[in-house]
């Protein structure tokens, strides 16, 4: 739908923005531009409303050269959500949101009544829509600006680290509103983010940039975290990738083993002969009960009769990732995690390591597992994790410095 072709933007001053990118983004998907500060992102996301022409090549929107376009009219398909929402100070909340139908001649009456309608959609409450920005949390504020891009319902989204001012709790939740909203509304979204974790929850696509404007690797999050193209892009993701693919794995698809878990009336005798050190107690409706140390059972009786300890937490074999049931695993009493199905009984129970095994064979469950043990190590607090493998690179510069854009916005306001 969003075309790159060959496209290189150079300033007078020798900086290569961004150099031959050749790039195509899915209508009704969110692509992530990902990188370090200064690698591209901004400038990149800018050719696509003609904030910043390209020094060489082509960005299409739907087959059609954007070149041939009028920047007003381009602008009018094309939402654009900036850092600290960028609202105007002297107009109150619905006013703002109501700006781009204003400017298209919508009448008063119908550009605020649109502009209601969107103050509910980002989650805001009609109370609002009378004050001033300065009257509202960061959050808010974000969200207002959210809508105001929102408008003219334009297919196309770009968003320029619009949730990294924030902090990490509203954050968390713009980007859960975000998703949500996604999911009714499926625009064409470019997205620009410093932060990979942010990437990686929000992306359908990401496209890594390194440093000197260049593409690193552009791929699903799944498959960037599973196979990144080089030192650089592995190292950007982070060490704790093996661990973070296992988001993309359904519990469902999990291997469990049944044999560990006994009814409270069953002998004593039928747990040690599971030759385990723990076995799972549960009632006659399989909901779990506690776990049952092998080793300090009575000599006979049933399990009825035994001292339980504590279950932990379960995971969901219906909802819930290979992430949940790791993390499952890692915090239960007997290291096995247990999953349960929608009523909540037990389907059955697996340990870390087999959890990590049911990795597709890639070679990414050796990864996982070595996390796994250097995790339950620190969960043990047993001395410091001696680091088995990959010792440090030199730092290479892959993590975000945090810092995020300087700001620069050269246009100014919302650039409408
Ligand atoms: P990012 O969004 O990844 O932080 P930018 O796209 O903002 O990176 O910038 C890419 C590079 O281009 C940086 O080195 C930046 O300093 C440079 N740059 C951006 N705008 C200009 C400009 N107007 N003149 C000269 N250099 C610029």
């Amino acid at each position: 739908m969003i075309r790159f072709d060959a496209v290189s933007k150079n300033y007078p001053n020798g900086t290569t923005a961004v150099d031959e990118l050749s790039l195509e983004l899915a209508e009704g998907g969110i692509t992530v531009l990902v990188g370090p500060s200064g690698c591209g992102k901004t400038t990149t996301l800018r050719m696509v409303n003609r904030m910043v022409e390209p020094t060489a090549g082509t960005v299409s929107l739907r087959g059609q050269d954007i070149r041939e376009i009028a920047a007003p009219e381009l602008r009018r398909g094309i939402g654009y959500v900036i850092q600290h929402a960028g609202l105007f100070p002297h107009r109150t909340v619905l006013d703002n949101i109501a700006t781009v139908p204003l400017l298209l001649g919508w009448g008063k009456k119908k550009a605020r009544s649109r502009a209601a309608e969107l103050l509910e959609l980002v989650g805001l409450p009609s109370s609002m829509a009378k004050r001033y920005p300065y009257q509202l949390s960061g959050g808010q504020q974000q969200r207002v600006g959210v809508a105001r891009a929102l408008g003219a319902d334009p297919p196309v989204l770009l968003m320029d680290e619009p949730f990294s001012a924030v902090d990490p709790i509203v954050r968390g939740e713009l980007q859960a509103e975000f998703i949500r909203l996604q999911k009714e509304l499926h625009k064409t979204i470019v997205f620009v983010t410093h932060d990979i974790d942010e990437a990686i929850k929000l992306g359908d696509n990401i496209a890594v940039f390194r440093t000197g404007g260049k593409l690193a690797q552009f791929d699903t999050p799944e498959r960037l975290l599973a196979h990144p193209a080089d030192d650089f892009v592995a190292d950007f993701v982070g060490q704790d990738r093996g661990i973070r693919r296992l988001s993309f794995v359904k519990a469902a698809d999990l291997p469990l083993r049944e044999g560990l878990v006994l009814p409270a009336d069953s002998p004593v005798a039928r747990a040690r002969a599971a030759g385990e050190p723990w076995v799972l107690v549960v009632d006659g409706d399989r909901r779990p009960l506690g776990w049952a140390a092998v080793a300090d059972l009575p000599t006979g009786g049933t399990l009825a009769d035994a001292a339980l300890t504590p279950l932990g937490h379960t995971f969901s074999l219906a909802g819930d990732s290979a992430r949940a049931a790791l993390d499952a695993a890692l915090l239960s009493p007997s290291r096995l995690a247990v999953g349960v199905d929608p009523q909540g009984a037990v389907v059955g129970v697996a340990d870390a390591y087999e959890l990590s095994a049911a990795m597709t064979g890639d070679g990414t469950a050796v990864e996982v597992a070595a996390e796994v043990a250097a995790e339950a190590a620190a969960e043990d607090s047993v001395s410091k994790v001696s680091v088995a493998k990959g010792e440090t690179d030199g730092g290479s510069g892959g993590d975000a410095d945090g810092t995020g854009d300087s700001g620069g916005s050269g246009a100014g306001g919302d650039g409408r």
